[in-house]
């Protein structure tokens, strides 16, 4: 779905979580005025639309209730006009109320993001983020209940958290039939209260390798739950990148991790020395950001040939005519690192 993003960093948060400096990773220090954002709106939207206006930043629904109702009535003309499907916020779970939900219906809301980030309440705690676990799972099956669409942000690797609780955040989350997930594995951004604690040796990051075969176990999960992970990883920005101090940060993230379940499957196939074909939209992410796959197998002993069929169908490998699905191979997490 196309989305029509608007950036509001930060606003209306009480809080301060130990990981977020939303000012330096956006570079945009201020919010735009819903009159500035109906002006690129008018100039962005097609006629006719399926897409979202999405809120991004903040919490949406603890900004002040008149500044709410002039974006969603903003974005509520391009909805009735048809230019776009629907409206987006993204907010905590603890923002959203009985009357907060039906008064983002009313407005024509569709979609609510909610950062959980976690289900276990020592690492909720650990990361300053002022709500409980119980927060989450209220507010995701409140939302629901209503008819909105729903998205849970999670962040494997909190202080407090290991690759045992990022799976079991994600368990959690998938049983409450999110429409679909975002998972953003911990960094450290300077001036946030996580870089004092990582520069104190009381917290150390992921590596990259960690934190890509930790969320190749999450995509596996949610592919299994036919959950879509819209985003694994942070956006690629200089912005973010000239505040990054450490973690495992890629700009190609999402592929690394794809590409990783192509590696574990190539291996489980029994595919060594054979050809092995899938369609030619998959060649990508099975040969790894920069071939890195087919250098690794190589270099394992289990090198194997790939060739494109188009008749095949998306996460499938056929190896001497017998189709393997990516997602019912067994998941063989932290053993290739
Ligand atoms: S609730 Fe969201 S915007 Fe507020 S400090 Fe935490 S991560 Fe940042």
């Amino acid at each position: 779905m196309k989305i029509y993003p608007v950036f509001i960093p930060h606003a209306g948060c009480p809080h301060r979580c130990l990981f977020c400096a939303q000012d330096r990773t956006t570079g945009q220090p201020s919010i735009p005025e819903a009159g500035e954002v109906e002006v690129w709106l008018e100039a962005s939207l097609p006629l006719r639309g399926v897409g979202e206006i999405a809120f991004y930043g903040g919490t949406f629904t603890q900004l002040p209730l008149v500044q709410q109702n002039r974006y969603l009535a903003m974005a509520g003309r391009f909805s009735a006009a048809g230019r776009v499907a629907g409206i987006r916020i993204s907010t905590r779970p603890d923002a959203l109320d009985d009357d907060c939900i039906a008064r983002l219906l009313a407005a024509g809301v569709t979609t609510v993001e909610i950062g959980c980030q976690s289900f276990n309440p020592t690492v909720l705690n650990s990361s300053g983020r002022g709500h409980t676990a119980d927060d989450g799972v209220s507010a995701i099956r409140r939302c629901r209940h209503a008819g909105l669409q729903v998205g849970v942000q999670l962040m494997p690797g909190l202080p407090g958290g290991d690759a045992a609780e990022a799976l079991l955040s994600l368990r959690r989350a998938l049983e409450l039939r999110p429409g679909f997930v975002r998972i953003y594995p911990t960094v450290v951004i300077d001036g946030t209260a996580l870089a004092e604690l990582w520069k104190a040796g009381g917290f150390s990051p992921w590596t990259l390798d960690e934190a890509v075969e930790v969320c190749a176990d999450m995509l596996h999960l949610c592919r299994l739950d036919d959950v879509p992970v819209i985003r694994i990883g942070l956006q690629a920005d200089a912005q973010l990148e000239a505040n990054l101090l450490a973690g495992p940060y890629h700009p190609a993230f999402g592929q690394l991790v794809r590409s990783r379940l192509w590696r574990r499957a190539l291996l489980s196939a029994g595919s060594h020395g054979r050809s092995i074909s899938i369609n030619p939209d998959d060649l990508s992410d099975a040969l790894g950001h920069r071939a890195e796959n087919r250098d690794w197998l190589a270099k394992h002993g289990a090198a194997v040939c790939l060739t494109t069929d188009k008749t095949i169908a998306r996460g499938l490998l056929r190896i001497s005519g017998q189709d393997f699905n990516l997602d019912a191979l067994p998941p063989q997490g932290g053993q290739y690192g």
